[in-house]
């Protein structure tokens, strides 16, 4: 097969761990047989975007062009794409490639597919260097690695669905969130408002664990319950052995056996977090109780598609504030304070102007 031609595109890059994203122009493939050419209209700003274009997970290739949240209209398409035609609105998460031929794939569990390629950081297996995400005029993928958005949803609001979106969602459906079940959200940020949203709409009893006082009244109108601010002991004492289920959904250091001591006998506590050092945890905060503790990543594109499906079904979209592009640096500093309500999304008209 012979190598694509490259094409270039505006984009946002770091050029280092510590340099600021910046104005910057990357290469894009042209379309092969199976591929869509999305132009980008939104991008959410996933806290990942961060932990990647600051190497915090170790992995970086620079320059590094973060964003996995994108939404856009397809502009051009493959001769052997059958699912999209130009002009449909279509969205891409933290994936656009895989050879689809492993039992990953073919049970629907792209994400853990060996040979997966995320959005940004991976290697692109057309015309080599890293991936680029969606701070960018457009994006080329797998129409497979395409989803269809429900008409019925404002769009800016819809692009953290996502990745926000499904990272929730999958861990809630897993683990069988629903009536009867006490569930914690633990970090009211991007992950964490679509998580006490999902654990409501699927008929839980939600309870929002935060740092942030101030997010009270928000978490609950998002749908919690009951809300405990984790610094204040008794608060968190009053609730110890009660949960079945708890998502963390939190981005730095914490301790997690203060919230492992919070779960029933047989409870679980599923992180998805991914501060960038590794988190402390007591056995006997396992022992104690038959607790177990577990990960999640992402989802996989049919579930990806069915939480969309579901969002269009009940009207369930990210609660956003839009930037420009050149606002990004600073909406970085503010998730760093935990001062995001609740998910940053660019309006890539911004790029261009
Ligand atoms: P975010 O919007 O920045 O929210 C993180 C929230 O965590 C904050 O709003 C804050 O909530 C809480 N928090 C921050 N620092 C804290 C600290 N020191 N102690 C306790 N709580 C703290 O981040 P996000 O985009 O939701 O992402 C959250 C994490 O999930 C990131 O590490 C990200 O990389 C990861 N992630 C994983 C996957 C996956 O597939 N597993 C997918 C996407 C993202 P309060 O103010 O309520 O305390
Ligand atoms: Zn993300």
């Amino acid at each position: 097969m012979s190598k694509p031609v490259a094409y270039s595109v505006k984009a946002y890059s770091a050029a280092s761990a510590t340099s600021p994203l910046a104005p910057a122009s990357i290469q894009r493939r042209e379309p092969t047989d199976r591929d869509v050419q999305i132009e980008i209209l939104y991008c959410g700003v996933c806290h990942s975007d961060i932990h990647f274009a600051r190497n915090e997970w170790h992995f970086t290739q620079y320059p590094a062009v973060p964003g996995h949240e994108i939404v856009g209209r397809v502009k051009r398409v493959g001769p052997k794409v059958t699912k999209f035609k130009p002009g449909d609105i279509a969205g891409v998460g933290c994936m656009v490639d895989a050879d689809l031929s492993c039992p990953f794939c073919r049970a629907g569990e792209e994400q853990f597919s060996p040979t997966h390629v995320q959005t940004y950081g991976s290697t692109e297996r057309h015309i080599g260097g890293p991936t680029f995400g969606g701070y960018s005029e457009n994006i080329v993928v797998n129409e497979h690695f395409a989803l269809r958005i429900p008409a019925n949803l404002n769009l800016p609001a819809v692009a953290p669905l996502l990745c926000a979106g499904i990272t929730t969602y999958s861990p809630l459906r897993h683990w069988q969130v629903g009536p009867g079940k006490k569930v914690g959200i633990v970090g009211l940020g991007g992950l964490g408002h679509m998580g006490v949203k999902f654990a409501r709409a699927f008929g839980a009893h939600v309870v929002v664990f935060t740092t942030s006082p101030a997010k009270k009244p928000d978490a609950l109108r998002l749908g919690a319950h009951d809300v405990i601010v984790s610094r204040q002991p008794e608060e968190m004492k009053a609730q110890a052995g009660t949960f079945d289920f708890i998502l963390d959904c939190v981005s730095a250091e914490h301790d997690l056996n203060a919230y492992l001591a919070m779960l029933k006998v047989d409870g679980n506590l599923t992180i998805v977090g991914a501060p960038e050092k590794p988190l402390p945890v007591a056995v006997f905060s396992l022992i104690m109780g038959r607790r177990s503790f577990s990960g999640s990543m992402i989802g996989g594109i049919r579930e990806t598609q069915e939480m969309l499906d579901f969002c269009g079904q009940h009207g369930i979209t990210s609660d956003i504030e839009m930037i420009r592009m050149d606002q990004i640096n600073e909406a970085y500093a503010r998730m760093l304070k935990s001062d995001v309500k609740y998910r940053f999304v660019i309006d890539m008209a911004s790029l261009k102007s």
